[in-house]
């Protein structure tokens, strides 16, 4: 369910950059509103209300501020995927690879198999969802452990990149608590239309 009060920051904040990229810089990937942040803790742990998480997964660096406060809701702690470049992983790891979005390259995801068990209840939540892959990556890495993936969260949706579809195809229950349908820097942003806004 999409979240009226993250939408009207957004059309207030963002900035529709060229080539599908949008910028909220003001209040989440590089200033943070630790106050809307609450709210959007809130707004998950209500959208997942009576589910048992015992970790959230998300990716540096973004994901981080937004999985930290979501997590003083949910009571468990928060593990952040790392990125790194090299091939050599050393020690005990399990790793996705995932197509960066916004960097345009390649990258390998780890989390040490000290940190994720085959009894976890795992609730990933990332910032944004363009193409899927940081989500489906970070869907690897939970299986590869054995644990149970409850859900998806992304903050903001690029509902017309597809990988919000795929995701759901996926049988995953991925929750955005906003969605644009199109942007362009001239003629805005366009949010989509659905039943229950809250
Ligand atoms: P995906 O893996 O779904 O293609 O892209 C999601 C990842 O790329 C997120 O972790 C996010 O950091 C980054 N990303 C994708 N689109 C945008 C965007 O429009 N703005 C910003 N700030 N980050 C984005």
């Amino acid at each position: 369910m999409q979240m009226q009060l993250l939408i009207d920051r957004i059309r207030k904040d963002g900035i529709v950059k060229d080539g599908d990229v949008l910028k909220v810089d003001a209040f989440l990937n590089h200033q943070i509103d630790v106050g809307l942040l609450e709210e959007i803790g809130k707004e998950i742990r209500r959208q997942f209300d009576g589910k048992k998480v015992t970790k959230i997964l998300t990716i540096e660096a973004s994901g981080i501020a937004i999985a930290c406060i979501a997590a003083r809701y949910f009571n468990c702690p928060v593990l952040f995927a790392k990125k790194t470049k090299t091939l050599n992983i050393a020690g005990d790891v399990y790793t996705a690879e995932v197509y960066s979005f916004t960097h345009q390259k390649m990258n390998r995801i780890i989390v040490s198999k000290s940190f994720l068990h085959a009894d976890d209840s795992v609730l990933i939540i990332d910032d944004f969802l363009a193409n899927g892959k940081a989500i489906i990556g970070l869907s690897e890495l939970v299986s590869q452990a054995g644990a149970e993936l409850v859900g998806a969260v992304s903050v903001i949706e690029k509902g017309f990149q597809g990988g919000g579809d795929r995701i759901r195809e996926m049988g995953i229950d991925l929750h955005s608590l906003a969605i644009v349908e199109s942007m362009d820097p001239e003629k805005g942003l366009i949010f989509r239309e659905e039943e229950g806004i809250h």
